[in-house]
């Protein structure tokens, strides 16, 4: 099955960009999955081609006119009816890996990208449009986000990555950060791999690894740690409750 990935933007050119090299450009030519781009401003309803407008109630910049949005929405969807749409916004949910994982099990993923300040809002209340964020950080237009979380989609098709289990131990699979890798040469300006991992002893391997992952991800990331170790409390509690049950 061919993922299929429709674009909205004012700039098709963009893709597929980078997308178009190694390993996401490589599936790309074997049919893996598939690229639509669709011209926002082909959707403009007056002869000029406008697709954005001042903002209601004043302010800087402009903003993308619901009008537009609608029917180019609505084109997208004729092309590929099953696939979620997407819009890429810093108002939106921050994107997951786990959200990640789903989008690249479905049929696609339709990509809306905005630009200048962003889309009228009534298009999220007009359509079924789920609001995406890269993260905490303003791009100057949706494009980037949109290569990301395709890139993103693209490396779990099936196929796609080299051995069937790379991407089994990586960061937030299982909601917390990947412990550190080292590779040759053993000695690198002074410093040195550390000893369990030359030891071929696979349990203490997989114990030091898994010992790092915990220790990293609650110093570099509480939030994600806090997360973790409620869910653990919680199936730990969860499993006490069903022996108290039985
Ligand atoms: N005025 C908006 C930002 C507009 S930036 C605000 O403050 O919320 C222009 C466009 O870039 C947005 O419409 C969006 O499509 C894209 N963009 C910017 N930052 C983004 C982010 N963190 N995640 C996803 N898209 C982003």
């Amino acid at each position: 099955m061919t993922f299929a990935a429709t674009i909205i933007t004012l700039y098709p050119e963009m893709f597929p960009g980078p997308l178009r090299l190694s390993l996401a450009g490589r599936a790309l030519e074997e049919q893996k999955w598939s690229l639509d781009t669709v011209q926002l401003r082909d959707f403009a309803q007056d002869k000029h081609r406008t697709v954005d407008d001042t903002p209601a109630g004043g302010g800087a910049g402009m903003v993308l006119k619901a009008d537009v949005l609608g029917a180019a929405i609505d084109h997208a969807r004729r092309l590929s009816p099953d696939a979620p749409v997407l819009a890429m916004t810093p108002r939106g949910k921050p994107i997951s890996q786990a959200r990640i994982r789903e989008l690249a099990a479905g049929p696609g993923v339709t990509l809306l990208c905005g630009r200048f300040e962003g889309f009228d809002e009534r298009i999220f209340e007009g359509r079924d449009v789920e609001e995406v964020s890269l993260g905490d950080i303003v791009l100057s237009g949706g494009e980037p986000a949109a290569l990301a979380i395709l890139d993103a989609c693209i490396r779990l098709l099936p196929g796609v990555m080299g051995a069937p289990d790379s991407g089994v131990e990586e960061s937030f699979e299982n909601g917390l950060l990947e412990y550190p890798q080292f590779t040759r040469p053993q000695e690198w300006e002074g410093r040195t791999i550390p000893e369990v991992l030359r030891s071929g002893d696979h349990a203490k391997i997989a114990a030091w690894r898994k010992a790092r992952s915990e220790e990293d991800t609650r110093l570099r990331r509480p939030d994600l740690w806090e997360r973790h170790t409620d869910a653990r409390d919680q199936s730990a509690s969860g499993a006490r409750h069903e022996t108290k049950d039985d």
